[in-house]
């Protein structure tokens, strides 16, 4: 492979010192901005074009998905060809992989599930009765203690620490308390022994707590650090495996890995120590979660012979930005790296522009807000997009009065990781029809709906209606019952009563038979709720699509996870009692939102990140530095060592505002306002002070416009306007793309939740159950055995029933029906296994393959050795053909160029087949460079199109009628 880009020649020589670094440890440590995450990617690079490494032996670790989606991107853009297996991912996508791979040699379910924050609790909430509670015995609402505990279990898991060490720890205590003789316990004054109750009870609990877990097959994210530490630490034989295939580790944010990060770093790190990490102490902002100063310094001295590297120059902000960010965090002295190993961290602004800093001081919040929104106005009109703004708030809250700000103002704005999802518009409004579907006493959820004005219910007829239920006392629904003969309410308003009445007793039909995923899909379409907001400008309506998608996701793990009720019903129930929890529901962050957008996101969120103008918003004293709470349940004394820091809490709230501050390339705002809703008036942060010293203005507070008439901001695109694409391709975005834009557009651009159907629930058990029994196949085979490697067909079989899924059948029946002729597919195959081993070479291996500058990323089946070459499978469930027309052989061609250019060495393609395993018929064909080269054409073509078009509609009867998207796509032509 050929460098496409000259990987040195724009580096420092600093920089360039630590991408050609060779073999053994190397460190860096610099400040925000000197081009660290830059060098990382830069010397994944120079590994793979330059020394030959192939992408399969490195392996990156970062902290967030979005620090990890970056870092590809960019790796992405350095490698001409694409490549297959290339590790860069957070840390806890990194060890489920491993355990899913491995987790059996250490006792754990291969099949186990990632338990979240919300499903860990679930399960506790249904356990509570195996914890033996007595010193925490619950009095009121027995769920409201067990988050505290939870993320006492949780921090534990961040410093290494299993149940076992913690009760060994607390019995080490107790006997040091009674001096070696036990039997002293009794005779220990009170206050004592009841701290030691407490602890005995915490660790009881704790080993509950894992092995519940793990009995619902369940591991939770510090679980699979912690499991996957032990995993390298006990196994050595695996260890070792490991080692040999990521000879090289490199961890970004070195700064923010919690200890047992950080054992997973040494253990990977091997013989070889080919480890590389990069981080700035001054931007340590986890310490609530472990990750500490500490693993810097231990660094230093478990890699002693580590080459350092500082980076001094700063290529992000100007001057401006970078002095004042430098005079604030000096307030950390002498707990700092500069202070104690006398390294030299100030840094100049290499691209040599100025910038700016400048608080902004208001009145009120609201005309914090507003004046904002004028400064936003200001950069806009001088030039700015969207993507080039970005405001900072301390804590989520916050953001949401700048959100409703920009709503109303028609700003295009992007806010990442937010909770809340239950009380979201469209949510609340499925969530209503739902809760009528099984209770008829929910009249406010009635009332919701009928004044809901996609209904278009007249304010009379909503009037009248509410007279009658008060006057005669009716719950809403009976009214509804009753509409049709009341006199008071006009013919239009009986009929849409009428026609909502029978979409409930639909949805109640189906609530008998279907599972509440499926009942709530055909709610939100039916309802016309869908319709409605399909109608809305695109940025709206794809923000309400991806709430009502979060719930749909939310009501399948309920499915999921509640092996005995899948009903409607049952699943309500469950989120009152999440929600009494004081749960609202996590919204999961949009990586793929357009870039022309301005970004709102916490501190902790925008670590890594640069903007070219950063607002830090409700910047006041006790919201940034924000009010230190203590944890509720601190670990036991003496159970971790940490280096102790004058104030740890302001310290670190300082570090993180000089994170905040560190993101702004050319103009960074601190803004406060003196009023915020109470009786007194505010401080503004001491940070700003501190940041601005002498220097700080004299403040007058600005009284913001925000009473005068609301504007709606303009913003100029910065380029000519053309639609954001993603980064990266699916062949069936593409392929969905050329056969209807409007179709790609709900699908994957909006992304409207559709119903599954049963050829594809049918599909995906074929694929499980065979990839599963191949994969023992090949695994058995590489152990050597070659002749008795295929399995038994009862294996077969079993894992058949286990990974069939049930879902969006029209019946039992049907699905009894397709599910034998499954049975009897897998029966003749395997018979024809046993005849004949098959030798499967790689099985799901992904790939992200370089078209022209696009990116497709797809995953093939199979690849088998043949002759000379490699034989490419694809397995399908549809009707087989004999004879392939060119769209369908596009998919395998694509297979077959990622083949060619991917993998290192290049593997040959001999030929490319399908196999339908109905029937059990393979047809094949060999791709012709022709072929080749037309296929790469309409990809550069779709893509082309995909920049410029309006989305039209290309309606088809035919094609309509399969179309998920018929009942609310205008065009249709069905
Ligand atoms: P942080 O501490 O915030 O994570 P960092 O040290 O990782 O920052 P990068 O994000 O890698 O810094 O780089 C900051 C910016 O400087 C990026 O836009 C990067 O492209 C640019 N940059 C880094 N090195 C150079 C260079 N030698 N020439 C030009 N631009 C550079
Ligand atoms: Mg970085």
């Amino acid at each position: 492979m050929l460098p496409s880009i000259d990987l040195l020649s724009d580096l420092n020589p600093a920089q360039r010192e630590a991408v050609t670094h060779g073999e053994g440890p190397l460190m860096i440590v610099a400040g925000a901005g000197t081009g660290k995450t830059m060098v990382i990617t830069r010397r994944i690079g120079y590994l793979v074009l330059e020394k030959g490494v192939p992408t399969k032996n490195i392996l990156a670790l970062t902290f967030t998905d979005k620090a990890s989606g970056e870092m590809e991107e960019r790796v992405d853009r350095l490698l001409p060809m694409g490549y297959v297996d290339l590790a860069i991912s957070t840390f806890h996508v990194f060890c489920e992989a491993v355990l899913r791979e491995y987790g059996m040699h250490i006792g754990l379910p291969a099949d186990f599930k990632v338990a979240t924050e919300l499903d860990a609790w679930l399960v506790l909430r249904r356990h509570l009765a195996d914890f033996k509670l007595d010193y925490f015995k619950p009095r009121g609402n027995p769920t409201k203690f067990l988050r505290p505990m939870m993320s006492h279990f949780s921090r534990a898991k961040d410093e290494g620490i299993t149940p076992d060490i913690y009760a060994a720890h607390i019995e080490g205590m107790v006997l040091k308390a009674c001096d070696g003789d036990l039997a002293r316990f009794d005779s220990l004054p009170e206050e004592v022994r009841m701290d030691f109750m407490k602890w005995r009870e915490l660790a009881g609990a704790y080993a509950t707590y894992e092995q519940t877990l793990l009995n619902k097959g369940y591991i939770d994210f510090g679980g699979l650090l912690l499991y996957t530490r032990n995993l390298l630490r006990d196994r050595p034989n695996l260890r070792a495996e490991l080692t040999t295939r990521y000879p090289y580790v490199i961890v970004d944010e070195f700064q923010d890995t919690n200890s047992i990060q950080y054992d997973i770093v040494k253990l990977l790190a091997g013989e070889k120590r080919n480890v590389t990490v990069v981080g700035d102490d001054d931007q340590s902002i986890y310490k609530f979660r472990g990750a500490a100063l500490k693993n810097i310094l231990d660094f230093r001295t478990d890699f002693p012979d580590a080459k350092k590297v500082l980076l001094t120059e700063n290529y992000r902000s100007g001057s401006a930005v970078l002095d004042t960010s430098y005079t604030l965090i000096q307030n950390n002295n002498p707990h700092r790296l500069e202070a104690t190993e006398g390294l030299k961290k100030q840094l100049t602004a290499a691209l040599g522009h100025e910038g700016f800093v400048r608080h902004l001081h208001y009145t009120t919040h609201e005309a914090e807000v507003q004046g904002v929104l004028d400064e936003i106005a200001d950069l806009l009109q001088a030039g700015a997009g969207f993507g080039d703004i970005a405001i900072l708030v301390r804590a989520n809250d916050a953001a949401l009065p700048f959100l409703d700000a920009f709503t109303a103002a028609r700003v295009p704005f992007k806010f990442l990781a937010l909770s809340g999802l239950y009380t979201k518009p469209a949510v609340l409004d499925a969530l209503s029809c739902a809760r009528i579907v099984v209770d008829r006493t929910a009249s406010p959820s009635v009332y919701r709906i009928l004044s809901h004005p996609s209904l278009g219910l007249s304010q009379d007829d909503l009037s009248e209606f509410v007279q009658i239920a008060k006057k005669r006392g009716l719950s809403y629904y009976s009214v509804m019952e009753l509409a049709a003969g009341e006199p008071g309410i006009s013919l239009a308003g009986k009929d849409i009563i009428a026609k909502f009445l029978n979409d409930i007793a639909g949805w109640q039909e189906k609530a008998k038979r279907f599972t509440a995923s499926e009942v709530l899909v055909h709610i939100i379409r039916d309802s016309g709720l869908l319709g409605d907001i399909v109608r809305k400008p695109e940025a709206e309506s794809k923000e309400l699509i991806k709430h009502l998608d979060l719930l749909f996701m939310r009501t399948k793990r309920y499915v999921q996870n509640s092996p005995d009720d899948h009903s409607l019903r049952g699943f309500l129930a469950e989120l009152d009692a999440e929600r009494e929890s004081g749960e609202g529901g996590s919204v999961s962050q949009d990586d793929e939102a357009g870039p022309d957008v301005i970004q709102v996101m916490t501190v902790h969120g925008a670590k890594g990140l640069e903007f070219a103008y950063v607002f830090v918003v409700n910047l006041i004293e006790q919201r940034f530095p924000s009010t230190n709470r203590s944890e509720q349940l601190p670990l036991p004394p003496g159970l971790v060592v940490s280096i102790p820091e004058l104030d740890e809490h302001l310290s670190e709230e300082r570090r993180l505002f000089y994170v905040a501050m560190t993101r702004a390339k050319q103009g960074l705002y601190l803004v406060s306002a003196e009023d915020y809703g109470g009786a007194r008036k505010r401080k503004p942060s001491r940070f700003i002070a501190e940041a601005l010293g002498e220097h700080a203005p004299a403040l007058a507070p600005k009284l913001g416009s925000f009473l005068s008439e609301q504007v709606i901001i303009e913003g100029k695109p910065k380029v000519e306007k053309k639609n954001t694409l993603p980064a990266r391709f699916s062949f069936s975005q593409l392929a969905a793309f050329s056969k209807c834009p409007l179709q790609y557009k709900y699908a994957h651009l909006l992304k409207i939740p559709t119903p599954g159907n049963s050829a594809m629930s049918f599909g995906q058990s074929m694929h499980l159950a065979l990839q599963k029994f191949l994969e023992d196949i090949k695994r058995l085979q590489e152990a050597g055995d070659v002749e008795s490697s295929v399995p038994p067909l009862s294996e077969l079989l079993d894992t058949y029933d286990t990974s069939f899924i049930d879902e969006w059948y029209e019946s039992e029946e049907a699905r009894e029906k397709r599910k034998g002729e499954g049975r009897q597919a897998l029966i003749a195959l395997h018979a024809e296994m046993k005849a004949e081993p098959p030798r499967p070479y790689m099985l799901e291996q992904d790939f992200t393959l370089k078209v022209g500058g696009v990116l497709v990323k797809g995953r093939i089946d199979r690849i088998d050795h043949d002759g000379e070459g490699v034989e490419i499978i694809d397995y399908k469930t549809g009707e087989p053909k004999l004879k392939l027309e060119w769209d369908d052989k596009r998919q395998l061609i694509l297979y077959a160029l990622a083949a060619e250019q991917c993998f290192e060495p290049p593997l040959k393609v001999s030929k490319v087949t399908y196999h339908y395993l109905i029937g059990n018929v393979r047809t094949s064909f060999t791709p012709t460079d022709a072929e080749r080269e037309k296929f790469t054409n309409l990809i550069l073509d779709t893509v082309k199109d995909m920049e410029v078009t309006t989305f039209p509609a290309e309606p088809d009867e035919r094609k309509c009628k399969y179309c998920d998207f018929r009942d609310i796509c205008p065009f249709s032509a069905y």
